[in-house]
């Protein structure tokens, strides 16, 4: 799947709602579905940086895309289902998300994290995702093939001493997907994961200060599998956990 070539209009009809479209990973997602024809809804929580992924978007031709700033770190259910019902009433559809925000935290051993950033960690990248799943479920039901891709990371499938919320978070969306996607066997819903492996982004950079980023591939190098997964193309596949590199 890292050498998959999408069709050119692989995505077209579609509505897709990016979470962290604003940079990284999910901005360079957000500009490769709205190319491949998708509508894609820019989810962040800085509208400043979110317009400018939209303006870029709009310059190159694609379809116009929607933005929806919302803070994960104390996101409520009932935010989850306004912005749920944002996406019913201004686009009528949604065919897929690509749950990809995410917070590291500061790397220390479990004995000294504090625990607000624990919570805090655990809500943006686990806790958020079920209650936007939770409450986008309806809307995905009603498209004729809805895709979800959800983000995970190699600490979430082997834990390493220093990763604690970060890792242990990456393991639930394992879990989560493992779950979701039995639920949901046989309906018209699929559930993966991709593990980005390591990407030259701010997240990158703040895990890892000494290293050099020129070595690491970009977020646009990583997109086959992000767009295999979102298209028609991979609508057999559920319940799998991939390797972006
Ligand atoms: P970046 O830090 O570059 O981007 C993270 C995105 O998430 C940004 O858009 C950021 O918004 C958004 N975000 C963070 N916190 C919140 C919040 N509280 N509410 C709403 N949005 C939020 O990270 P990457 O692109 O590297 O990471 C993308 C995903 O890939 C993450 O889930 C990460 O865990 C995973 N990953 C990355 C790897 C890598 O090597 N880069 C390796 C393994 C996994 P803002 O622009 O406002 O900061």
């Amino acid at each position: 799947m890292r050498d998959y070539k999408a069709p050119e209009h692989l995505l077209k009809e579609k509505v897709i709602l990016v979470t962290g479209a604003s940079d990284g990973i999910g901005k360079a997602a957000a500009k490769n579905y709205a190319k491949l024809g998708a509508t894609v809804i820019l989810h962040g929580r800085n509208t400043s940086k979110l317009e400018s992924v939209y303006d870029e978007i709009v310059d190159a031709g694609y379809p116009q895309p929607a933005i929806i700033p919302l803070n994960l770190i104390n996101a409520s259910a009932e935010q989850c289902k306004s912005l749920a019902e944002t996406i019913q009433q201004e686009l009528g559809q949604l065919d897929g998300i690509l749950h990809n925000a995410g917070m590291l935290g500061e790397l220390s051993p479990i004995e000294f994290t504090p625990s607000e950033s624990w919570h805090q960690i655990m809500q943006v990248n686990i806790n958020a995702v079920y209650l936007l799943t939770h409450a986008c479920l309806p809307l995905l039901r009603q498209s004729p093939n809805a895709s979800l891709i959800m983000t995970s990371s190699s600490v979430g499938r082997k834990g390493r001493a220093f990763w604690g919320a970060y890792a242990v978070s990456k393991f639930a969306v394992e879990g989560f997907v493992q779950i979701l996607a039995d639920e949901l066997d046989g309906s018209n819903i699929r559930v993966n994961a991709i593990n980005p492996g390591a990407t030259r982004t701010q997240m990158r950079a703040k895990a890892y200060p000494a290293e050099d980023r020129y070595r690491l591939v970009t977020p646009e190098e990583i997109m086959p599998i992000y767009e295999y997964l979102m298209g028609d193309d991979s609508l057999s596949i559920n319940g799998q956990s991939f390797d972006a590199q």
